[in-house]
This record gives C-alpha cells, structure tokens and sequence, in this order.
C-alpha cells in the first residue's frame, strides 16, 4: 500500500518537474518513484512469506539520489540518468517475478499470482530495454529529444505503466484471494471444532450443559438420562430447578461467581426422588457469560465411601463398632461428661466358657451365638450408648450419662435375657452366659482407668463364679490386692 501511494506521488512529482522544470521536484520524483517500487516488491516478498533485505528501499532511493545531483551539478546527460533510473526501476520488480510465477505452496492465489508475475515480467522487460535505449543514445551522444516525442520516453508510458497498473489490480486480487481462503480455512476448522465439542459432550459420563443467565441453552443425551427429562423440554429451563430447593441458593451463588468451581449437592430426578451428585462450574470461554455446568451422578462412589467407612469402623461379624472406632468416640463422650459432670459408665462383656461352646458345637455356631449376643445387647442398649467388640468374645459398652445404679439394672437385665437365649446347633441346642465387669466415671477418671478398674470387676465376676455383674468398689479392690 505504502508502495502504490509513494509511486503515485513520483509520478506525480515527475509530471510536475516537466511543467515547471523544476530539479529539486525532478530528485525527489525518481526518489519516490523507485522509493516505491521497492516498497512494493518488499510487500510482495512478505506476502509470499518470503524476507528480501529492507535496505533494497534506502540503496535503490540513495543510488537514483545520487545520480540525479549529479546530472543538475555537474550538467549530466539525460539519456545517462535514465539509463540508470530504468536499470534500477527494471531490476527491483524482476526480483520478485520468478517467486511469484514458480511459487506452488498456495493454490488459491495462484491465478492472480501469475497475473502480478506476468504484469511485473512485462513492465521490467519494457524498463530494461527504454534504460538500454538510455545507455545507447548517451553513448552515440544522441541529440536531446523532447519527452513527449521521444520513443524511449513513450514506450513506458504505453506498455510499463499500463503492465504496473495490472501488477497493483493483480496484488489486490492476491490479497482477496488469500483472505477468501483463509475465511474459508477458519470456517472449516469453527466446523471442525464445534463437531468435536458435539463429540466429546456425547462421549462424556457427565451430564453436561451450557447455561447463560441461568437458563440452560443447550445440553447433551446424559442430562436427559439423569434428570429424565426431554432435551427439548430443558432448553431454556433455569437450572437450579434441576436441584432441590434447599441447595438453589448455594448453585445459585456459585453460578454468578462465574468461576471454576465444584460442589457435592443433591439433583432431583423427574420422578421425585434425587440422588448426589457432584456439580462443576466453568466459564464457557474468557469472553463469554455463558458457563460450562456438568454434573456427574455420584451414587456409586457414594455407597462406596459408606461401605468403606463400614469396614473401617465396624466389626463385619456382630457389626458392633471396632476398638479403634470405639476409642475415637469415648474419647469425645469422656470430654463431654467432665464438661458437664455428667455420670459415665463403662462394662465388659466377657462370654463365660465360649472355648468349650465352639468346641461342642463347632466355630460357625461359636460366630452364630456371637452375632446373637451382639443383637440382643443392641436392642437392650440405647442409641447413645457406644458399644463395641474388642476382640474374641469380648465386648465393651460405654453407658453414656448413666450412673453406677442404672448402669447395674441394664446390665443385670441384659446377663438375665442373655441366659434365656436358646442357641440352635442342629438337634441340639445351648445357652449363653456371659459375665460382666463395670466401673464408674469417677473425678480425675481418664478411659485408661476407668478401664483399668471395669476389667477388674470382671476378673472379679468370673473369679467369683461367671455368669454375673459386678461393680468396682473398693472392696472389690481389696479382694483383688489379696489375691
Ligand atoms: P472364660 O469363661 O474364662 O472367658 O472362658 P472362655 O473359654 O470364654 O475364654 P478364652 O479366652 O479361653 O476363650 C475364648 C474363646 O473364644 C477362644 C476362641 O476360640 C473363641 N473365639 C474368639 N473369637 C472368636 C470368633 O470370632 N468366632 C468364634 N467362633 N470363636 C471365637
Ligand atoms: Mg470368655
Ligand atoms: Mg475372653
């Protein structure tokens, strides 16, 4: 562009100096013009994605500056300086003409390429000959012969200017072409892509969804299969009504955020009931207010995670809770019960001769009465209270806000309802008895004692003749230290 504008200026710099004669303005038009020539085979070179020294501009200029002071100093000849202006006017477009008609890299400007290549051949073939012409009439010294008669000057005004005319028509047409093309390559690829982003959202496990201003737009097969609704009857529906209204707010606030972020919430299901689901929301693109929303159905890893903490926590035989579990939680009832001085009691449940019961009737029916006993002590036992096999056949129950007398009735009544258990083994069928040792929270108690003295109590029940409960006291101590 910069190339077209500055050889127009030339010309017209030129046409200026032949009707007023003037040498500065005849300098600066050949300046202009080879300035622009030059710039213009530079813009071809750089369409062609091709780099050609810019200094080609500042050297053609200088040299034609140059020549031309000399001619008005030192009274040169005419024929000489044009002689010079065509060669270099001749010789900068013919740089780019093998480029352009050789050049097979980009088919779609191809047509308009070789009409700027044939244009650009003609007009410098035409420049090279009107600049020999210069040469040979300034070495046959020539008489001077008025612009407008003289052929050397006529000839690139009927066949050079034209032949460049078509070169600038050809360069627009290139350039047209090229943007064609590449709209048509950016269509392609937008298609590409938006068949892809189609694929993927029908690949994915997740139900995903583009909402704006919190109605949904649009939405893949999963949403149906999640939420039992059709695609059609979803499409502009505001989103949270996919949630049950206690978590609306919560989406809501994340939706107007507008940044990544993920929550576990429930989603409803058409049919009234909901399931957990696990929610992530994404701008769509930096430049955009619409939001990626995905939610994946979560019941599975769910179940998981409570089946796990199942296993982690309880015993699988009777399902009473494990030690490890057991002390996590009496630790808190602990804490609890000296803030507020509450009464706290703890037993142990130690089945009384159970060696001999697997013995006489096998280990399966040993586990069978153990599950027994598991299942009665819980239906006797509370909610609170915190009860737990510690190993074998021996169980540990944590009596919450209970004290010493209340804790006796519960316990005696469970030994008594243990004893009427009738255990079937085939034909057969046997009893349990089981003895117990309690203790009594007691100021300056830690669970280590109030264990400590709870076992004690049980040795002395079982030493004493199984099948019963028994309470620490002192003098259960002292019989014990005489031991
Ligand atoms: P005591 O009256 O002194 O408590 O006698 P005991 O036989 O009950 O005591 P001991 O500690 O000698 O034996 C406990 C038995 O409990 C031994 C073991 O075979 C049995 N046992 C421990 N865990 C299980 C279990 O998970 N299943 C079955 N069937 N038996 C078990
Ligand atoms: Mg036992
Ligand atoms: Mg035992």
């Amino acid at each position: 562009m910069a190339g077209s504008w500055s050889l127009i200026g030339g010309i017209g710099l030129f046409i200026a100096f032949i009707l007023t004669g003037s040498p500065t303005l005849n300098v600066l038009g050949n300046a202009a013009q080879l300035a622009g020539e030059a710039l213009f085979l530079l813009g071809i070179f750089r369409f062609m994605g091709r780099q050609l020294p810019w200094w080609i501009v500042p050297l053609s200029v200088s040299l034609m500056v140059l020549f031309n002071i000399h001619y008005w100093m030192f009274d040169g000849h005419s024929d000489f300086l044009m002689g010079i202006y065509s060669t270099i006017a001749g010789l900068l477009p013919a740089q780019a003409v093998w480029l352009l008609l050789r050049e097979k890299s980009d088919p779609a400007t191809r047509p308009a390429r070789l009409l700027v290549g044939i244009s650009l051949l003609i007009y410098s073939a035409v420049t090279l000959l009107r600049g020999y012409l210069g040469y040979r009439d300034w070495w046959l010294d020539a008489p001077y012969i008025n612009p407008y008669e003289s052929f050397s000057y006529l000839l690139p005004y009927n066949f050079a200017i034209p032949a460049l005319v078509m070169g600038f028509i050809g360069v627009t047409l290139m350039t047209m072409q090229r943007i064609l093309a590449n709209s048509e390559i950016h269509a392609e690829q937008a298609r590409h892509n938006a068949l892809r982003f189609e694929r993927l959202l029908g690949a994915t496990t997740s139900a995903v969804m583009i909402v704006k201003t919190g109605l949904i737009q649009d939405a893949n097969r999963r949403l149906e299969q999640l939420t039992g609704l059709s695609r059609q009857s979803l499409l502009q529906q505001p989103v949270i009504t996919l949630f049950p209204s206690q978590s609306r707010n919560l989406i809501e606030q994340h939706l107007s955020r507008a940044h990544a972020s993920q929550l576990d919430v429930d989603a409803l299901h058409t049919s009234g009931k909901s399931f957990p689901a696990e929610i992530s929301i994404a701008p769509l693109s930096a430049d955009s207010n619409d939001l990626l929303l995905e939610i994946r159905d979560v019941s599975h890893r769910k179940a998981l995670e409570q089946q796990l903490q199942l296993l982690a926590t309880q015993d699988s035989l009777t399902g009473a809770l494990n030690r490890r579990a057991f002390n996590e939680r009496a630790q808190q009832e602990f804490k609890r019960a000296a803030r507020y001085q509450q009464p706290l009691s703890l037993a142990i449940l130690d089945l009384d001769h159970f060696k001999s019961i697997n013995d006489s009737y096998g280990h399966l029916a040993g586990d069978h009465a153990l599950q027994q006993f598991a299942g009665l002590c819980r239906r006797l036992l509370r909610e609170s209270d915190i009860f737990s096999r510690f190993g074998g056949e021996e169980f540990v129950v944590l009596l919450t806000q209970t004290d010493d007398a209340a804790a006796m009735a519960l316990l005696e009544r469970l030994r008594q309802e243990v004893s009427k258990l009738a255990l079937q083994q085939g034909a057969e069928s046997f009893g349990l008895r089981v003895s117990v040792g309690l203790a009594t929270w007691q100021a300056g108690d830690q669970l280590d004692s109030l264990f400590k003295r709870a076992d004690q109590a049980l040795y002395a029940a079982k030493s004493s003749g199984r099948n019963r409960v028994i309470s620490w006291t002192d003098d259960v101590h002292a019989r014990l230290a005489d031991v």
